[in-house]
């Protein structure tokens, strides 16, 4: 009976004695040791994507949006169908924004079905149109992975061999209806090279587990909803790895410049654009527009690829965004700041770099400070320093 108060002191001793411990050690140093672990974290995520040596430039992804009748459910607001329209809008921008010379198509399965909804294409308008009329659609039925899978694989499997084949599933329902054996289409995609995704809404289903595994995809169940747009905007905006089996492969692009006719031009005529061969939201007749440097066939957007001559027109600027996926600039080598009597300054913001880390890069031999080291990874994906030596040698 003595010893439980005897206890209880000693507990609340201990309890007190952390306490103390945190409040000696001041906000100013614990705010330090959330920092060191943020910063650990970043720095990890910057070693390892300049790690990967070849990533599949040009993708070729089909996304299958289960509209069974479980997409009416209302954990997600305002329900299922309506939160992953909304969010796969948001990624097919920043898809075409990451990967402009790819494309996408979707698929909707509902009632034991799959729909094509669009066809590969690499217009995000096209698709973000058809996906903002699908708002209203019924939900109903069971999906069945099967057939979308088989859908999805009569136009992926006569994509060219250096290109990157992919299947992103966002699945609502536990079940699914099959006409066949689906292990057996796994093995197909499987042996076509098809990469397999699946984003469940539910909880995790076996045959997923093993679609995703065979495939080499990556299969995760939302927690909320944004943890879904965390999965969808980090896990599959970024190109995957090219497997090492894949073609290598030049590939003819043409960069058609953009030509204005202006109004006041008497001898400007109007033309039509080749895209409404697509058949979809016909622009009409127009004056300016980017001509094929192959065949002059007009088109009012890029990229896309041309109906006449086949060849993909892509502008410049949007090629060298992507360029950074193929050649990832290196890591820069973390070292103290010494402590010299002169000032050591960061190279790209001028900031004093006192007491703190510098980051060298390994070639031009320029120190940063912390913040323009993730800046220079995350956004700018080259070196100010390695230009600067460029441009005055
Ligand atoms: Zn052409
Ligand atoms: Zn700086
Ligand atoms: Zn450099």
């Amino acid at each position: 009976m003595d010893e439980e108060p005897e206890r209880t002191k000693r507990w609340e001793g201990g309890y007190e004695r952390t306490w103390e411990i945190l409040k000696e050690d001041e906000s100013g140093s614990l705010k330090a040791t959330v920092e060191e672990i943020l910063f650990q974290s970043k720095r990890d995520r910057i070693i390892k994507s300049c790690g990967q040596i070849r990533l599949g430039m040009m993708r070729h992804l089909f996304v299958v949006i289960d509209c069974s009748r479980s997409m009416e459910d209302q954990d997600l607001k305002p329900n299922r169908l309506t939160a992953t329209l909304k969010l796969m809008e948001a990624f097919i921008e920043e898809y075409f924004d990451q990967n402009p010379i790819s494309q996408v198509g979707i698929i909707f399965t509902k009632n034991k079905r799959a729909e094509k909804l669009t066809d590969l294409s690499g217009n995000p308008k096209k698709h973000i149109g058809v996906l903002k009329k699908e708002v209203d659609t019924v939900c109903v039925g069971e999906p069945s992975l099967y057939n979308s899978l088989n859908l999805a694989l009569q136009t992926l499997k006569h994509m060219p061999g250096h290109t990157s084949r992919e299947i992103l599933i966002i699945l609502s329902s536990l079940t699914t209806c099959d006409p066949a054996n689906i292990y057996e289409m796994i093995q197909t995609m499987k042996s076509l090279k098809v990469r397999v995704s699946v984003i469940g809404l539910s909880a995790e289903v076996r045959v997923c587990t093993i679609l995703t595994r065979e495939t080499g995809g990556s299969y995760h169940v939302i927690l909320d909803e944004s943890h879904f747009k965390e999965l969808l905007l980090t896990l599959h905006v970024k190109p995957p790895p090219a497997s090492s089996s894949s073609e290598c492969s030049l590939i003819r692009m043409g960069f058609p410049q953009h030509t204005f006719s202006s109004s006041t031009d008497q001898n400007a005529k109007p033309s039509f654009s080749m895209a409404l061969l697509d058949g979809t939201n016909d622009p009409g007749l127009s004056l300016g527009g980017y001509l094929c440097p192959q065949c002059h066939a007009k088109y009012l957007e890029l990229p896309v690829e041309c109906k006449v001559c086949g060849l993909t027109l892509v502008s410049a600027p949007h090629l060298a965004r992507s360029f950074h996926h193929l050649f990832p600039l290196h890591v820069f080598i973390e070292t103290p700041v010494e402590n010299t009597p002169e000032k050591r300054f960061c190279e790209s913001c001028q900031g004093e770099l006192k007491d703190k880390r510098m980051f060298t890069c390994p070639s031009c031999r320029s120190a940063f400070c912390v913040e323009c080291d993730h800046f220079i990874h995350d956004t700018l994906h080259c070196c100010p320093g390695c230009i600067h030596c460029q441009r005055t040698p």
